[in-house]
């Protein structure tokens, strides 16, 4: 089922646009099996009416008639303030298919889209196009994009750019903003309808519990704590961590001026509006706790219709100081993992934590770095370990390196086992912001050959590639301080 809440007050059916001469830039026959449509030997749609559907011109293919297209009403926290209601102001949500809601971003004006346009440009389509499909192929858990439509239409932005349509699809993308709407308005019927929908489809272990909301909440918050230890093992800083974006399923969503590390800083910033760093890398966790706590308060009244106010605030504060350990086991797990750390020691945390702080003191390259250092043997002397050579304080890595070797002597799997178990959590290939650039650069000159190829291998991003390793190196210098604005 799609978007569950029916009425004036939460959706109102809207249509899409028209969007001049669109043509395809960028299309995931991954994503295409996902929701079983067939595609012909060019990697295309079998079914060519596709072209019009994804680009909002259409309602219709040969096989699926979309009859209600819908923006729902949600309201959020934007950098820490309430910003009241906010909604689908340029998604659109056509209905679903094969479990999956497909929503056209970018897809014109709604009842929501307050002073905005409506659109979105290709340079962020096809970043968010890139990106998703490159998180679901890490193991991370994030909405997918299925293609870029473009057109020539113009589109003021800081620069005069061109639109594009991101078509993009979710189990559901019900936001903490949804939840936060309804407790706004004091309206517990809908928060309740939101709960129970949620329930019903997408937690169904919550069902038939005396303290269902209590543990859909409960599950909420573990899976967006899960969800922040991936972003931070791999080295993403998503950049408008703002409660409208976080979604109820903990799965990445609401692409923007996101980034991966590539030099190693614990607090770097990848989006060049947030001036404070409110959601620079290090914050992330902390960050999601806080929208945690925004969804907490948001369900209050859900809890309330059991326990009276008092105890409800206590149930629910309880609940959200779950948050931090259930994020601290996951970043273990992860960091663990990375490391090659399979048996469980007490000084592992530690040890982690060290590395991590002479990788910041160096600006050492973050997925390289980790990549490396599944290769160690384990009766290398640490002088011999090339990695080093990245570090300027080599005697803190030597240090460092010696008891690392001391540690990996107690694991019991043989080098090589430990470098092939390494190499699946350790990506050798990520969206890095200069590989985005150049191909969004030639993207904009009608050369879509560098999108395509970014797909490929960003869809195995743990296999070595060696034809593409150009790809897995850090960007050079002049191409460090690319810069990532809100504006998209
Ligand atoms: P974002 O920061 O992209 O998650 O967007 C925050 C809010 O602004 C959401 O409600 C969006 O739907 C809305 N929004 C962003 N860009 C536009 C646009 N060009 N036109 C209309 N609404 C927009
Ligand atoms: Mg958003």
């Amino acid at each position: 089922m799609a978007f569950p809440l029916k009425g004036d007050d939460a959706a109102r059916q809207t249509s899409p646009t028209l969007i001049p001469n669109p043509y395809w830039v960028s299309f995931s026959t991954s994503c295409a099996e996902l929701i079983g449509l067939p595609v012909s030997s060019d990697r295309l749609p079998l079914d060519k009416k596709w072209l019009e559907l994804l680009a909002g011109n259409a309602l219709e293919t040969e096989s699926i008639h979309f009859a209600t297209p819908i923006a729902s009403a949600y309201s959020g926290h934007q950098f820490g303030v309430w910003a009241g209601q906010l909604g689908d102001g340029r998604a659109i949500l056509l209905g679903e298919i094969a479990g999956q809601e497909l929503q056209l971003k970018g897809a014109g004006k709604t009842p929501y889209s307050r002073m905005g346009d409506g659109r979105a440009v290709l340079r962020s389509s096809i970043r968010e196009f890139l990106c998703s499909e490159a998180m679901h192929s890490l193991g991370i858990p994030t909405s997918r994009a299925l293609a870029v439509v473009g057109s020539k239409l113009p589109i003021m932005r800081e620069t005069r750019e061109t639109a594009a349509v991101c078509a993009r699809l979710a189990p559901s993308f019900i936001r903490v903003g949804h939840f936060e709407h309804f407790a706004s308005l004091q309206n517990v019927d809908r928060l309740r309808e939101l709960a129970d929908y949620l329930i019903a489809e997408h937690y169904p272990d919550c069902l038939n519990n005396k303290n269902s909301y209590l543990r859909l909440f409960n599950e909420i918050s573990k899976r967006n704590a899960e969800l922040v230890a991936h972003w931070q093992a791999v080295g993403f800083c998503h950049g408008v961590l703002n409660s409208d974006n976080i979604s109820t399923l903990g799965l990445t969503i609401d692409y923007g001026p996101f980034g991966f590390l590539d030099q190693f800083e614990i607090d770097h910033v990848c989006n060049h509006s947030d001036h404070s760093g409110r959601y620079a890398y290090h914050r992330q966790p902390q960050i999601m706790h806080w929208n945690m706590a925004c969804l907490a308060s948001a369900m209050l009244p859900l809890i309330e219709i059991d326990h009276s106010s008092a105890e409800a605030q206590t149930i629910l504060r309880s609940a959200l100081e779950e948050f931090p350990i259930m994020y601290a086991a996951a970043w273990q797990k992860r960091f663990r993992e990375k490391l090659g750390l399979y048996l469980l020691e007490d000084g592992d945390t530690g040890l982690i934590e060290r590395l991590l702080q002479l990788m910041h003191d160096s600006r050492v390259d973050y997925t390289t770095l980790f990549r490396r250092l599944g290769a160690i043997k384990k009766d290398a002397l640490p002088e011999e370990i090339l990695l080093r050579d990245d570090f300027i304080d080599r005697e803190g890595i030597d240090l460092w390196m010696t008891e690392y070797l001391a540690r990996l002597a107690r694991e019991l799997l043989d080098d090589e086992s430990r470098n092939t178990l390494m190499n699946k959590v350790n990506p050798k290939y990520i969206l890095r912001n200069h590989l985005a650039q150049h191909a969004i650069e030639l993207a904009q000159n009608d050369d879509f050959s560098e999108v395509e190829k970014l797909l490929k291998i960003l869809t195995k991003p743990f296999d070595e590639q060696a034809e593409n390793e150009a790809y897995s190196r850090p960007p050079a210098p002049h191409h460090q301080s690319i810069a990532v604005s809100c504006s998209s």
